[in-house]
């Protein structure tokens, strides 16, 4: 019996195992349970990762485009190693050594002034709306509909998107407006000759809502889940100037789009504006460890000198979490990662022009940085969806099925294909990933023409 004890002790689960295991005792995020389909991810490097069976697949979403430094980046590693062995926790009312350098260096990058640490995006947003509130003793949220903010009640009723369906009423006092959409412009526009109702119809929902209810308009930096909808360069002066007018704070969602992910520290710097707030969680860790944060502005950091903060969570500050931070926006600096994504994302962007050209079913391409979408249709004039919007289609699922048969790990959602990879990738391997798509591409046109 003792060889038999042994033996069970020394044998590993198989992958098989592994699976079953998860999907017998785990839940998986936004799956239909009976239809959760996970890979059994063991080891991962850089741009890749190897499932169970060995396979080595091109990471081409950076996990959930958080990765923004690769896998296993030993920097990071190393750096949160020395902090488990030096401090591993601390409650929020103590100060640290990891969490007040990350505080100002992220008031640096930013030009704002202080951070509310949180565990990751969605408390990040449910913690900028409820400082917009206290600050301005105002209610309502202005969001865009197609807009993801998380899945905590507020952050998820403050999102646009069909996710928030479900949980409908949820936080009450949202109020959504139409997004800068340009190749499927809500008023009909072309960007060229449009007047930027995009950005008008908002002050008229500010006006018919009351300037004086309104606390905060949040917006994506870039909306990222939706489809990378990049506005015209004069759309965020705009906004900020509409901002301005009334009194109300501009909460700028970074969660996805910022730090390196568009090539700058936020997205909405490519537009030369600052917001009041920003939030951010993903690419601050790349994560290794989870973290989010909310960082505002001189203004509201001065408001809650004599104002009492109303809010904490028992890890916000985590030491280990920040000390990954840090070393992570250290690697961005050291190995000139933004640079990287500027040469990388010039590439990307040639070949999906390219690939905008040669394939009947590619409608639209629209990248920056290496944050990018390619939009599928069933026809180039009408514009007609290869998925319905909420929906999946059988030629999109052979498209998804295709790259995974191929191990190129991308994401899909209604007609979009993301390519959004590590910024450490090289244009060999961005180059690889682009040629399996191509040939993702070419069977969906040939079963449109069949
Ligand atoms: N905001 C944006 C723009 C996001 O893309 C996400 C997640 O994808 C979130 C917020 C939510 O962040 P988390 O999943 O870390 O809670």
């Amino acid at each position: 019996t003792t060889n038999i004890v042994e033996l069970e002790q020394i044998t590993e689960p198989t992958s098989q195992q592994i699976i079953d295991e998860n999907r017998d005792y785990t839940l998986f995020s936004w799956s239909v349970q009976n239809a959760a389909n996970p890979v059994h991810l063991k080891r991962a490097e850089g741009v890749y990762f190897w499932d169970g069976d060995d396979n080595r697949w091109l990471d081409f979403s950076s996990q959930l485009i958080n990765m923004n430094v690769g896998h296993q980046h030993p920097k990071v590693l190393n750096a949160i190693k020395k902090q488990v062995d030096e401090l591993c926790f601390a409650g929020p009312s103590f100060a640290t050594e990891p969490r007040g350098t990350l505080g100002k260096k992220l008031a640096e990058v930013t030009g704002l002034a202080k951070s509310f640490f949180t565990l990751g995006g969605s408390e990040a947003n449910e913690n900028a709306i409820k400082i917009a509130r206290l600050y301005t003793g105002r209610n309502k949220i202005i969001t865009r509909y197609r807009s993801y903010h998380g899945a905590t009640m507020g952050s998820m009723t403050a999102s646009g998107d069909p996710r928030r369906w479900p949980v409908e009423p949820g936080m009450p006092g949202v109020v959504r407006a139409f997004d800068p959409y340009c190749y499927r412009c809500p008023f009909g526009q072309k960007v060229e000759s449009c007047h930027r109702e995009c950005v008008s119809h908002i002050e008229e929902i500010i006006r018919m809502e009351g300037p004086d209810n309104i606390a905060a308009i949040l917006v994506e930096g870039i909306t990222g889940s939706n489809g990378l909808l990049i506005p015209p360069d004069d759309y965020y002066p705009k906004l900020r100037a509409l901002c301005d007018r009334y009194g109300i704070l501009l909460i700028d969602d970074e969660v996805m789009s910022g730090f390196g992910r568009t090539g700058m520290w936020l997205a909405t710097q490519h537009y030369g504006i600052k917001p009041d707030i920003v939030t951010a969680a993903k690419g601050l860790t790349s994560g290794y460890m989870p973290l989010g944060t909310v960082i505002v502005s001189a203004p509201i950091a001065e408001y809650f000198e004599t104002h009492m903060l109303y809010g904490g969570l028992t890890y916000s500050g985590h030491p280990v979490s920040c000390a990954a931070a840090n070393a992570n926006l250290a690697v961005y600096e050291e190995e000139s990662i933004f640079e990287n994504v500027e040469t990388q994302g010039a590439y990307l962007t040639h070949r999906l022009n390219s690939i905008e050209q040669r394939f009947a079913c590619v409608g639209d391409v629209r990248s920056i940085g290496l944050f990018s979408v390619i939009e599928l249709v069933k026809d180039k004039v009408t514009r007609e969806p290869l998925a319905p919007f909420n929906g999946t289609s059988p030629e999109m699922g052979k498209l998804a099925a295709y790259l995974k048969s191929q191990h190129l790990y991308a994401f899909t959602r209604f007609n979009m294909l993301w390519v959004c990879p590590p910024l450490i990738i090289t244009q060999e391997q961005l180059g690889n990933g682009l040629d399996i798509i191509e040939e993702g591409l070419r069977i969906v046109d040939a079963t449109l023409a069949s």
